[in-house]
C-alpha cells in the first residue's frame, strides 16, 4: 500500500475530573469476575490518595506501581507480564496506565505482551506484532510525549532502544484530565513539554510532510509558543492546552516522522541513560543547522524559565562509547530521511555525528 492507513484512538475522554469516570468506561470491557483489570501506576502516585482512592478496583483488579526512575525496558515488561500471568485466575480483561509516557509504554507493551508469545524483544520494529492486544487505556498524568496516541511503545532491549509499532500498539480508550497533570515538577514540565515543542519541529521540517501531519503540526507547535514562550495563561488553562498540545504533536508524527534531535537523543539514551524529555533538550540545544529559528525560540524559552541544561556529557566518553551512540543515531533511518532527505546519508556520515554530540 503507497499510503499509511494507520490505526487511531477509538476513544477518548477529555476534561477536568473526567478520571472519576474511569469505573464506568471499564465496566462494559470486564470479560468475567476472574478476568481482572491491570492497573501500572506511576510510583510517583503511591501516597496519592486523591488519585489512589478515585481508582475503581473491584473483584480480582490489581494495582502495580512502577518506578519511572528508568525509562521501560524489555526486561521489565517480561517481568511484569510473567508477575501478572502467574497472579490472574484468567488472562486480563485490560491494562490501564496511569502516568507519563514512560508507564503510557510500559501498559502498551504489556497489554501487546499479555497475548504474544515469548519475548517484547522479539517485537522491537515495524508490524510484528500478530494477535491482538488485551482492552489497554492511557491516562497521561504528565503531557507533551504524545504517547497516549502513537502507534508506538518505545522499550530499551538489550541490543537497541526501539519501539513496538503495530496496529495493535494505539490504546482503546483514552482518558484526558489534565487535573491530573498538577503536581509536575517545573523542569519535568518543561522537558516533557519540550519533547512536544520539538515533535512538531521535526515533523514540520521533515521532507515526510504532508497537509495531515502540517495541520496537526501546527496546533501542537502553536500551542507550545503560547504556553513556553508567549505566557500570561492561567495555570489551569495552560494545564489544558499542554495536553491537546500532546496530543496534536503525536497526531502530527503519526503520518511524517521525528527529526535529527530523536536520533541523536536515542544515542544518548541507550549509551547514558539520558532520559528522552531531557536529552531531547541537550541535543536540539546545538541542532541549529537544521531547525535555527526554533532553535532560537527554544533558548530564549529555556531561558524565560530558568532552565539549566547539563553540559559536557560526552566529552569524556571512549571512542568505543562514541561509535555505540553514533550506530544506533546511524540505525535510525526513517528519521534520517525525513529530516534530510532521501540522500542524507552523503552529509550525516559518522564524523558528523561525532562532532554533534561532542559538543554535547
Ligand atoms: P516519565 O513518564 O518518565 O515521567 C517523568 C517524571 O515525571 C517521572 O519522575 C514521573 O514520576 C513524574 N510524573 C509524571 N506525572 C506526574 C505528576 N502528575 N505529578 C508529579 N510527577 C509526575 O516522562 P515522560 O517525559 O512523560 O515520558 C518519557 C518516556 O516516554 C520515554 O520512555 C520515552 O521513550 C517515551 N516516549 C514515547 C513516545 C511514544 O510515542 N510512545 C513518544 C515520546 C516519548
Ligand atoms: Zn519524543
Amino acid at each position: 500500500m503507497s499510503y499509511k492507513n494507520f490505526p487511531m484512538v477509538p476513544r477518548v475522554i477529555f476534561g477536568r475530573g473526567s478520571f472519576n469516570q474511569l469505573g464506568e468506561l471499564l465496566a462494559p470491557n470486564r470479560l468475567s469476575n476472574n478476568a481482572p483489570f491491570v492497573f501500572l501506576v506511576d510510583d510517583v502516585f503511591r501516597a496519592e490518595i486523591n488519585l489512589t482512592s478515585r481508582i475503581p478496583i473491584s473483584y480480582d483488579d490489581k494495582i502495580i506501581y512502577v518506578s519511572t526512575i528508568e525509562e521501560p525496558k524489555t526486561s521489565q515488561v517480561d517481568k511484569l507480564v510473567e508477575d501478572i500471568i502467574l497472579t490472574s485466575k484468567e488472562r486480563p480483561s485490560g491494562v490501564i496506565g496511569i502516568g507519563g509516557g514512560s508507564i503510557l509504554d510500559l501498559a502498551k507493551a504489556v497489554a501487546i505482551m499479555l497475548t504474544n508469545e515469548g519475548s517484547s524483544e522479539d517485537y522491537q520494529g515495524w508490524d510484528l506484532v500478530k494477535n491482538k492486544a488485551v482492552y489497554h487505556v492511557g491516562i497521561p498524568t504528565i503531557s507533551g510525549t504524545g504517547a497516549e496516541v502513537s502507534r508506538t511503545t518505545v522499550l530499551t532491549g538489550s541490543t537497541r532502544k526501539l519501539g513496538i509499532n503495530s496496529d495493535y500498539t494505539p490504546f482503546d480508550q483514552v482518558v484526558l484530565d489534565p487535573e491530573l497533570t498538577k503536581g509536575v515538577e517545573k523542569n519535568q514540565w518543561f522537558f516533557t513539554g519540550m519533547d512536544c515543542f520539538i515533535h512538531s519541529v521535526e515533523s514540520l521540517n521533515g521532507t515526510y510532510l504532508n497537509a495531515f501531519s502540517k495541520t496537526y503540526g501546527e496546533m501542537s507547535y502553536n500551542l507550545c509558543k503560547e504556553i513556553f514562550f508567549d505566557g500570561g495563561i492561567s495555570a489551569k488553562d495552560e494545564q489544558d492546552k499542554l495536553m491537546m498540545a500532546s496530543w496534536h504533536g503525536g497526531m502530527s508524527i503519526a503520518y511524517s516522522q521525528v527529526g535529527v534531535a530523536h536520533a541523536l537523543s536515542y544515542g544518548l539514551s541507550y549509551l547514558l541513560g539520558t532520559k528522552h524529555g531531557i536529552g531531547n533538550c541537550i541535543v536540539f540545544n546545538h541542532l541549529e543547522e537544521f531547525y535555527p529559528d526554533d532553535v532560537k525560540l527554544f533558548k530564549q524559552m529555556l531561558v524565560k524559565h530558568n532552565i539549566e541544561l547539563p553540559q559536557g556529557i560526552c566529552k569524556d566518553l571512549s571512542e568505543n562509547d562514541i561509535d555505540t551512540m553514533i550506530n544506533i543515531s546511524l540505525s535510525l533511518e526513517p528519521l534520517w530521511e525525513n529530516a534530510i532527505g532521501k540522500n542524507w546519508k552523503k552529509s550525516i556520515t559518522h564524523k558528523k555525528i561525532k562532532e554533534l554530540y561532542l559538543k554535547m
